[in-house]
C-alpha cells in the first residue's frame, strides 16, 4: 500500500514534539505536503529538544558510545527553541529510512528554504544536511538570553504551485487555472453571481462545480479533478498547436497558440484588438509565452516548444 500523507505528517508531528514554534511546524508540514506532491516522501525526526536531550546527543560519540551527531552544546542549538527540525526520506512502502543526500533530498531542502527555512546543508563548516530552521534573525546568544523571535508564516504562499503539483484544485485554492475553469463553468451557462471568474475557488465556484458535476453524472464531490477537468475540456474549441514555435512565425498556429493563452488569461497584449491575437509571433507574442514560462517555472526562452506546449495542454 502506497505511503499516504496523512501518516508522514502524523508521524513528523509526532516528532517535532509540543515545544516547536507554530509557524515552524506549519512551515515542516507544508513542505512534507509539497514534497509529497511531487513524489518525494519525507518526514520529520526531530524538532524541538530540551536542554536535557540536548545534553545526551552531545555526549554521543564524546562520552557515550555512537558517532558525534552535534557540535551544539544544550541551549545552543536552535532545536532547543523550538526552531529547528531534521528531516529524512522514506521509501514509498514507508518502511525505510532513507539518508542518502541525492537529488531528491535537496529538492525537499529547497522548499523548506521556499518557505523561510536556512538548510544545514548550506552551511561551509559542518554540514548538517537534514536540519531545517528559522532563527527570525536571533543569534543563539540572543535566544539566550530570553529574546524569542517573531516569524510570520510563509506556507499559505506560493499555494497556486502546490495546486497545480497536486493536479486538482478545491476551496481555497486560487490563481490563473482556478480562473481559466471559472470562465469555463460561465461559457457553459453556470453562474458565479458574486465573484464571478476572479482567480479565487470559494464556497461559489464550488457550488458550480458540483451543480456541473451533476449535470454531467459524474461524481459529485466539489472537487476540480481529472474526471472533472477533462469533462469540462468537453467540446472545448480551443485548439493547442503541435508543431515548434518562435518569434517570426506567423500563420493560423501562431494565432491558434495565442488563443490557447489567453484562454488561461495570458495575452499578447491585454486591452489590445483581440487581445494582440493577430497570427503574428512578435515581440509582444514572445513575452507573452515569457510570462507564461516564468509563472509555471519552465526554461525562460520566450520559444513555444514541447515544455511550453505539454504545460499549456495540461492547463487548457
Ligand atoms: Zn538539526
Amino acid at each position: 500500500m502506497a505511503l499516504s500523507v496523512q501518516t508522514l505528517i502524523d508521524r513528523s508531528v509526532r516528532n517535532m514534539g509540543s515545544g516547536i514554534h507554530p509557524v515552524v511546524k506549519e512551515a515542516a508540514i507544508e513542505v512534507i505536503k509539497r514534497a509529497y506532491d511531487e513524489g518525494i516522501y519525507a518526514q520529520i525526526s526531530s524538532g524541538y529538544r530540551s536542554n536535557a536531550r540536548q545534553q545526551q546527543l552531545y555526549n554521543q560519540g564524546r562520552t557515550t558510545p555512537g558517532n558525534i551527531v552535534t557540535n551544539a552544546r544544550p541551549g545552543t542549538s536552535y532545536h532547543n527553541y523550538g526552531l529547528a527540525v531534521d528531516y529524512f526520506l522514506v521509501s514509498s512502502d514507508g518502511s525505510k529510512a532513507l539518508w542518502t543526500v541525492n537529488n531528491k533530498w535537496k529538492r525537499v531542502a529547497a522548499i523548506g528554504k521556499s518557505l523561510g527555512f536556512e538548510w544545514g546543508g548550506d552551511w561551509t563548516s559542518f554540514k548538517d544536511y537534514p536540519h531545517l530552521q528559522m532563527t527570525g534573525g536571533l543569534s543563539i546568544s540572543q535566544l539566550q538570553r530570553g529574546a524569542r523571535p517573531n516569524l510570520s508564516s510563509k506556507a499559505k504562499v506560493g499555494q497556486v504551485k502546490s495546486a497545480t503539483a497536486k493536479g486538482f484544485y478545491e476551496n481555497g485554492d486560487s490563481g490563473p487555472e482556478v480562473e481559466a475553469f471559472q470562465k469555463r463553468l460561465l461559457d457553459l451557462g453556470y453562474k458565479l453571481p458574486k465573484y464571478g471568474a476572479d482567480g479565487n475557488f470559494g464556497d461559489e465556484t464550488e457550488d458550480a462545480v458540483r451543480q456541473f458535476q451533476e449535470d454531467r453524472e459524474i461524481e459529485v464531490d466539489g472537487f476540480v479533478g481529472p474526471e472533472t477537468q477533462a469533462e469540462l475540456k468537453k467540446d472545448n474549441k480551443i485548439k493547442v498547436p503541435e508543431t515548434n514555435l518562435k518569434r517570426g512565425d506567423s500563420g493560423t498556429e501562431v494565432e491558434d497558440m495565442q488563443a490557447a493563452f489567453a484562454s488561461i488569461y495570458f495575452y499578447p497584449e491585454k486591452g489590445a484588438k483581440n487581445n494582440g491575437i493577430d497570427g503574428r509571433y512578435g515581440p509582444k507574442t514572445e513575452n507573452c509565452v515569457y510570462r507564461f514560462q516564468k509563472y509555471y517555472g519552465l526554461k525562460k526562452d520566450g520559444k513555444y516548444g514541447p515544455e511550453t506546449r505539454g504545460k499549456l495542454k495540461q492547463l487548457v
